[in-house]
């Protein structure tokens, strides 16, 4: 055994997140005496107000890192000495690494979700694509496709003043794209010539069941990936499959944030397939749980 290793989550209503025990178990595995605690706000009767504390007594603490999610990924950026650059111009963080005495901040929604999609969907052609969601998995999502290469990037979502933010956020920052948002009432035209479909709104998951694209809208050559992966396997990713497009589930992202930040944290490699499988069972076990 090395040295100890402690880290955590840090956000709202954590409870049910699997990043603890993705961390925990790889850790093990690697033969580290590693620890990663939940530092849930509602829990705690905190709010984003309380971050800079939080923040400093993890540091102080002797945390390694911590993880960041839903409220405070922007909010956390107040507490940071340092932000990566992808980071900085992503304006979230996901990720804060404590390195000898410094707080740095890191994002890896984007590279979780673009090593996820370059792996699993490799060769395709992403000159034209059509993102469903401009939430905060969006933002990760519309800056991963605009660093491979997407030249046409349409950006929908049925709060439309949300749509157009992000693309018109993603548009500076990638000033060679042509960035647009839309109404989900333009789908089927934005569809016809698109050569993929992002999927990142909560349609598909348990409590938001369905699809939020029509099956009549999917095709052969068009590819679909999906950032829901509770459960692995959606509505969406199904009618796709149906009618034999590529497809790209979302677990892959889950997986690759947490690979990106464990690397982060202990600067060891983890085994991102033997962690995906770990996910697959824990996402499997929960769905038993739920139809019991
Ligand atoms: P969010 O609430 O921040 O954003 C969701 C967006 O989707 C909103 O802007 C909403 O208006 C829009 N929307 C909802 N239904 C729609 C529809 N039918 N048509 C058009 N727009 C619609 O949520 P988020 O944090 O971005 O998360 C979205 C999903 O991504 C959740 O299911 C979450 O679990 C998943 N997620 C996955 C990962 C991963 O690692 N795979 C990471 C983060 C989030």
């Amino acid at each position: 055994m090395t040295d100890s290793v402690v880290c955590g989550l840090i956000g709202a209503g954590i409870g049910p997140s699997l990043t603890p025990s993705l961390h925990e178990v790889e850790g093990a595995r690697q033969g580290l005496d590693y620890t990663y605690r939940r530092i849930d706000l509602d829990q705690l009767g905190s709010t984003v107000a309380d971050l800079p504390r939080l923040v400093r007594d993890a540091r102080d603490l002797g945390f390694r890192g911590l993880n960041i999610t839903h409220p405070a990924k922007q909010a956390v950026i107040e507490c940071l000495d340092e932000l990566a650059p992808d980071a900085a111009r992503l304006g979230a963080v996901n990720t804060v690494l404590f390195d000898e005495g410094r707080t740095i901040g890191y994002n890896t929604d984007w590279t979780g979700f673009g090593r996820n999609f370059d792996r699993g969907l490799p060769g395709a052609r992403v000159d034209r694509v059509v993102q469903l969601g401009a939430g905060g998995a969006g933002a990760a999502v519309a800056y991963a496709m605009s660093t491979r290469e997407t030249r046409n990037l349409v950006i929908v979502d049925y709060e439309r003043a949300r749509a157009r933010r992000l693309a018109d956020a993603m548009a500076v920052l990638f000033p060679a794209a042509r960035i647009d948002s839309a109404d989900p009432a333009d789908l089927p035209e934005l569809l016809t010539d698109a050569n993929g479909l992002v999927h990142a709104t909560p349609m598909g998951m348990a409590e938001h069941p369905g699809s939020a694209v029509p099956a009549a809208l999917l095709r052969p050559d068009l590819w679909v990936a999906e950032v829901v992966y509770r459960p692995l396997d959606t509505e969406l990713l199904r009618a796709a499959r149906n009618v034999g497009a590529r497809t790209l589930g979302g677990g892959g992202m889950a997986v690759y944030q947490a690979v990106d930040a464990f690397r982060l944290f202990t600067g060891i490699e983890p085994d991102a397939d033997r962690m995906y499988a770990h996910l697959t069972d824990l996402v499997r076990r929960e769905e038993l749980e739920a139809v019991r």
